[in-house]
């Protein structure tokens, strides 16, 4: 099975929303290996999102998402990312289909609600930068 990250952001942690992201997650087939709670550091952040040190929104991105407590899951399923991603929906919320979580709980193309990990092989990264080798159940 194909391994994505997902990660439940501060904005929804903070709106109380991540029981109800959970249950999607369930509820659209995924398997949750490995999941926890968690403060990342301004030092994890700014590796986390390394890509993307470039884009003019890189201090913005790393300063909120250590703005409060996120929630780094690891989820497993045939076709996790690609299914994942049409889950989450567009990155801005404004463009996301109906039913979508950002659609259902961003609050905008910044906050908005979770991540997903774009491609196989950064679902394998990305699983490992959150979880240590025994931390994945089978
Ligand atoms: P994703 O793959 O849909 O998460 O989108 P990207 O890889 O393009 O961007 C990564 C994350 O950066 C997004 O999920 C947003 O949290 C944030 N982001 C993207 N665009 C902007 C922007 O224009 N401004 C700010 N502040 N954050 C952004």
């Amino acid at each position: 099975m194909q391994k994505t990250l997902c990660i439940i952001k501060p904005d929804a942690v903070k709106k109380n929303v991540q029981g109800s992201i959970i249950q999607m997650i369930l509820d659209n087939g995924f398997k949750i290996s490995a999941m926890k709670l968690i403060q990342l550091s301004e030092e994890q952040a700014k590796k986390f999102y390394e890509v993307h040190k470039e884009r003019p929104f890189y201090g913005e991105l790393v300063n909120f998402m250590i703005s409060g407590p996120v929630i780094p899951i690891a989820l497993e399923k045939d076709n996790a990312v690609a299914d994942w991603r049409k889950l989450i929906g567009a990155t801005d919320p404004a463009e996301a289909d109906a039913g979508t979580i950002r659609k259902l709980f961003a609050n905008s193309k910044s906050e908005n609600a979770v991540h997903g990990s774009d491609s196989e092989e950064n679902g394998i990264i990305e699983t490992n930068f959150f979880f240590k080798p025994e931390e994945f159940v089978k």
